[in-house]
């Protein structure tokens, strides 16, 4: 049972909205928590953060093809996920057309 912030009545329930019957004070009920679906791994967007971003005009580069384009050099460097017991992810940006993708070993 909730009572009413400006004069101590308690609240009647009307509709799905907390009503004072003295002052007329409205209380919404607090927001339900919605269900939030794990996000599929494999869609999650690619994020070069900005530090890797400027490190990535030294990246080394190697010989790989690129899925997009043909081209067979991309640069490649390693991201290491939070979690300690996941491996460690490598990425690889093509050198010509910027795509970048990711490689499990
Ligand atoms: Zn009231
Ligand atoms: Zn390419």
């Amino acid at each position: 049972m909730k009572f009413c912030p400006k004069c101590g009545s308690r609240l009647k329930l009307v509709g799905d909205t907390l009503k004072c019957p003295v002052c007329g004070v409205e209380e919404k009920p607090e927001n339900k928590v919605l269900h939030v679906t794990p996000k599929n791994r494999e869609s999650e967007p690619i994020i070069v953060v900005g530090e890797e971003a400027e490190k990535l005009q030294t990246m080394p580069t190697t010989n790989v093809e690129c899925p997009k384009c043909g081209n067979r050099e991309a640069y490649y460097w390693f991201v290491q996920t939070r979690s300690a017991d996941e491996p460690t992810t490598q990425f690889y940006r093509c050198t010509k057309c910027g795509t970048t993708w990711r490689y499990y070993a």
